[in-house]
């Protein structure tokens, strides 16, 4: 029977981490970090993800602002915003919320956020220093995952791996990431032959996919390490993840619940990220920086 890998307390764990480095911050500067989310529209997921964002930004000891857009506004004007908060010194963290709606093109706006201040590191800039294995700020569910093998003490090095997805967002970042770890990594996706097969071989296994359940139990290799990122609604209204978590914990050595597991890991990680743009940016040294 697997551990499970308590993303809940694990992320509160790190949040409080975050909190003392802030502390550290606001000694050294004068001043606190800053994230600023962008929410556009009324979508209800989105709104409760950026009030949570904005509650643990003010309790971690940062400043946390949230701007509020009409469903209508403007591409240019968005555009314009997120310009202005690039040229904010007190601006370490710019976040856009998507889904963005349809009339704007997001991939232009996420571009537009400053590499320095892109906490989700969803910029092209820090997706190359990634795939370069270089330093840069990286997607925070992903960054989740590693912390969470870290704290199960997994060395991933020399481990076969298998992502499921090759999302910007999860999929080929939790890959790049396990091979900066050294491990063997295989990315698969929906046109993977043999699925189930190719999970059997899999040490640590990521699944991010969007499907209930899809990873059954008869997947998982003995003593697997399994990082269930997806967050499915079930037709009760339930959450579930990527993985049927009863019947792969049976098999697995560590496995995350949903919810729990990775989600309260991707929160803490903005976190994270947003300290460690705000370290950045005051130039100051990142030995120095106590996480
Ligand atoms: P995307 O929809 O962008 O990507 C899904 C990936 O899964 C694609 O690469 C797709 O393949 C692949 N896929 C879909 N169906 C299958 C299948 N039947 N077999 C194999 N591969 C398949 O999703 P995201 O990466 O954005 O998110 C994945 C999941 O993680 C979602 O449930 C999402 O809600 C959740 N999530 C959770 C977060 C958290 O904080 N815990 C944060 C972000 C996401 P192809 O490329 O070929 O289409």
């Amino acid at each position: 029977m697997g551990e499970i890998l308590d993303g809940k307390a694990i992320g509160e764990a790190l949040r409080n981490k975050v909190a003392v480095g802030v502390q550290a911050f606001v000694e050294r500067t004068g001043r606190k970090p800053g994230l600023d989310v962008i929410l556009v529209g009324e979508d209800p997921a989105s709104s409760v993800y950026v009030r949570n964002k904005a509650k643990s930004t003010e309790a971690a000891g940062m400043r946390g602002e949230v701007h509020k857009l009409p469903a209508d506004t403007s591409e240019e004007s968005l555009l314009e915003l997120v310009r202005s908060l690039d040229a904010r010194e007190d601006v370490d963290g710019i976040l856009v919320q998507l889904p963005l709606p349809k009339h704007i093109d997001a991939e232009r706006v996420l571009d537009a956020v400053v590499p320095e201040k892109d906490v989700d590191g969803f910029h092209p800039v820090n997706a190359g220093l990634l795939f370069e294995g270089r330093r840069g700020l990286v997607p925070c569910t992903p960054w989740g995952c590693m912390r969470l093998l870290d704290h199960a003490g997994v060395d991933a090095s020399g481990k076969n791996a298998v992502v499921l997805g090759r999302s910007n967002i999860v999929g080929k970042p939790a890959a790049m990431l396990l091979l900066q770890r050294n491990a063997t990594v295989t990315i698969a996706h929906s046109k993977t032959k043999d699925l189930p097969d190719l999970c059997r071989t899999a040490d640590i296994l990521v699944a991010a996919v969007g499907r209930t359940e899809m990873v059954r139990g008869d997947w998982i290799k003995p003593g697997a390490v399994v990082l269930d990122v997806g967050i499915n609604r079930k037709p009760d209204g339930k959450l579930a993840g990527d993985v049927a978590f009863e019947e792969a914990r049976e098999r697995a050595g560590w496995i995350t619940p949903v919810p729990g597991g990775v989600g309260p890991m991707t929160i803490a990680c903005l976190l994270e990220n947003t300290l460690r743009a705000a370290w950045a940016r005051a130039g100051l040294p990142p030995s120095e920086l106590p996480l």
